[in-house]
């Protein structure tokens, strides 16, 4: 199943063994994010919660 990254718009080719299928497979419209974009988020998360952390 081809998907498109909503953040940087990359087309990736994923298969059932893929977290997201299930999920893309139920819902067409569901947004896909991929591996960078992911990583870019949760750290960029993670920073976030530790400068609320420190307040
Ligand atoms: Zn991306």
């Amino acid at each position: 199943m081809k998907v498109r990254c909503a953040i940087c718009g990359k087309e990736e080719e994923i298969n059932k063994v893929h977290k997201d299928y299930k999920k893309l497979m139920a819902n067409p419209q569901a947004v896909y994010i991929c591996q960078v974009c992911n990583f870019k988020l949760s750290s960029q998360a993670s920073r976030d919660n530790a400068v609320k952390g420190k307040n």
